[in-house]
């Protein structure tokens, strides 16, 4: 039976976004993670029609199918920004993210769901994450709007399943939100996967507080500090505080079937070969 799982990683759109698929190609990976824009800036120009043309023929190449991309928004949105004018400028920045997953004939677009700054509360930060995202949904079609849980550095927020369910509640179209889940942030956040016994304890609470139905999408990472330290730092597999085996339940888990694995580990010159190992982890 050919692997139900879809393992990548978050390549390099350098020179183009149409880059993205044939660098995913070359590592051997079914799935990929990608900007559509630079991430670090605020402006970006749109994409035109024959860059669009050649990430779908690119695409189509790799053998990628869509629902195994999982684009990534820019780093400076913050929907939950405490201050409008700021948060204005977050909501006008994630359409436009939105925009470009639609005109790549995208299904979702990751996203991490803001900070509070210290300035406002935390609920006040989860409703204007969920007004946010319920405007942008209004306004745009197709592309589920996927959150991602954090680490809880700073002032982060989604890193408690709870926040993630919160800002689920508030949503309208429940058919157009999902959540991505990285191993290493669920790590530092506190959520124990080290052993099979606390990886089902685990994946039990987000089954009862979030539910599976929205599992999206998961970024594949070990992880350099220890649980709960709320640091993010990933590691490569099998390297760090996680260890290998939780890998391992990952990859023999159905639930987390047919949906983008996504490697954003530290040393992409083995990438490759991570691909390979994490195949490798799979019972037959
Ligand atoms: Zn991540
Ligand atoms: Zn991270």
């Amino acid at each position: 039976m050919p692997s139900r799982k879809f393992v990548g990683a978050h390549t390099s759109a350098a020179g183009g976004v149409f880059n993205a698929p044939l660098n995913a190609m070359e590592i051997g990976a079914k799935a990929f993670a990608l900007f559509t824009k630079n991430q670090r800036q605020w402006a970006a120009k749109p994409l035109d029609t024959e860059t669009i043309d050649l990430f779908k023929k690119n695409l189509e190449l790799s053998g990628i199918l869509p629902k195994h991309v999982l684009p990534h928004d820019s780093y400076l949105i913050n929907l939950g920004h405490p201050e409008a004018d700021k948060r204005a400028k977050s909501f006008d920045a994630f359409v436009d993210e939105v925009e470009r997953c639609m005109l790549l004939g995208l299904d979702r677009l990751n996203f991490h769901p803001g900070s509070h700054l210290k300035k406002h509360s935390e609920e006040a930060c989860l409703d204007a994450i969920a007004e946010n995202m319920n405007r942008t949904l209004e306004r745009t079609s197709g592309v589920s709007l996927v959150l991602e849980n954090t680490a809880g550095q700073g002032s982060n927020l989604g890193w408690k399943f709870e926040h993630l369910a919160h800002i689920i509640d508030k949503i309208e179209d429940k058919s157009r939100v999902g959540v991505c889940i990285d191993t290493c942030h669920m790590f530092t956040a506190g959520y124990d996967i080290r052993t099979k016994e606390v990886y089902d304890a685990t994946w039990g609470e987000f089954e009862k507080v979030i539910g599976f139905n929205y599992l999206m999408g998961m970024h594949i990472n070990d992880s350099k500090p220890d649980l709960g330290s709320h640091v993010d730092r990933h590691d490569s597999i099998g390297k760090g505080k996680i260890g290998l085996d939780a890998f391992g339940f990952i990859m023999n888990d159905e639930r987390m079937d047919d949906i983008p694995l996504i490697l954003e580990t530290i040393d992409e010159t083995i990438w490759a070969e991570e691909i390979k190992l994490l195949y490798s982890l799979e019972e037959k």
